[in-house]
């Protein structure tokens, strides 16, 4: 099962320790949910979250009549779902127009890996036997629009491009008449992540959504907002800057396979009400799954 798998780190660090405390404590007390506490923010689930969990957590075991440290932890996977659920639109599927092209813009900072979750959703959905074309929409870094032709051929896909330093929002407008022209069925397009000019960013992002709206009514039908799920917290604040800039439908969280504090994902849903829609657990093609709330809070346990 590559979902736990690629949890392997956080549950090491996750349930070793939660295992220990259980141990250690045997009888539910306060010092339980303190230490409890602080392992749930050393997992970087976020302390709103964490609050409201611990908070859950107390009343539940009251109401049960819970006073075994033992019988705690099955309701703590349960809460942890249960928060992550909250009432919200949790699908992780996405949102595929089943006549037409369907457009998905990807944003978020270089290096978090949006080159790479673009090369594997071209593969996933080119697997399912749709026509998939890629816009090399990043034209400011050097080498961006290289590393996408690198993906581009690894799955076999087209790239429309062109050169580095030209506009956009021009990138898109070629994609969309080449996907129109070659039938398509799915154009995702990538997009330079300067974060440190929101003014820019914003003003890019805007007239690549106007283009690509002028041109398919109803698209974009995705802003796929792609955060490094090693950079803890940082994940947090960039998506909240971006959520600030331009409508996000739903997050990609990679390289959770290279973390032991995967509880970001909790954070993340819980502060922005964004779902999380895929999650990275690798480098290779098929190292992407569809986020599951369940099969994530229980792989950290099991
Ligand atoms: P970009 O600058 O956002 O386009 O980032 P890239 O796609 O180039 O990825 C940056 C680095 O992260 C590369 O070395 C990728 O192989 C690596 N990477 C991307 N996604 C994952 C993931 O889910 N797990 C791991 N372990 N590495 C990843």
């Amino acid at each position: 099962d590559k979902f736990k798998e690629g949890l392997t780190k956080t549950r090491d660090n996750f349930s070793t320790k939660v295992n220990d405390l259980v141990a250690r404590y045997r009888k539910v007390d306060e010092d339980f949910f303190e230490e409890l506490e602080e392992i749930l923010i050393q997992a970087d689930v976020g302390f709103n979250t964490v609050m409201e969990l611990i908070e859950e957590l107390k009343m539940e075991v009251k109401r049960k009549n819970i006073k075994e440290t033992a019988d705690v932890q099955s309701v703590i996977s349960e809460k942890l779902v249960e928060i992550y659920e909250n009432g919200q639109d949790t699908s992780s599927t996405l949102n595929i127009q089943d006549n037409g092209l369907t457009v998905v813009l990807f944003v978020g900072v270089n290096g978090v890996g949006k080159t790479t979750t673009i090369g594997k959703l071209a593969h996933k959905f080119k697997t399912e036997g749709k026509k998939v074309l890629l816009a090399a929409g990043d034209t400011f870094r050097a080498g961006a629009i290289d590393q996408l032709e690198v993906w581009g051929d690894r799955v076999g896909v087209e790239v429309i491009k062109q050169g580095e330093g030209s506009d956009p929002a021009a990138v898109m407008y070629d994609a969309i008449q080449a996907a129109k022209a070659r039938k398509a069925d799915i154009l995702l397009c990538d997009t330079a992540g300067r974060l440190q000019n929101k003014v820019n960013l914003m003003n890019e992002l805007e007239k690549v959504k106007r283009v690509i709206e002028r041109e398919i009514p109803g698209a974009p039908h995705e802003v796929l907002l792609v955060l490094d799920a090693t950079t803890g917290q940082n994940a947090l604040i960039q998506a909240k800057t971006f959520k600030e800039v331009t409508n996000v439908s739903g997050i990609v969280l990679t390289k959770l396979d290279g973390t032991a504090k995967g509880g970001i994902v909790l954070a993340i849903r819980n502060e922005l009400e964004i779902p999380v829609k895929f999650v990275g657990l690798g480098e290779k093609m098929d190292d992407l799954q569809e986020f599951d709330a369940e099969k994530y809070v229980y792989g950290l346990f099991s």
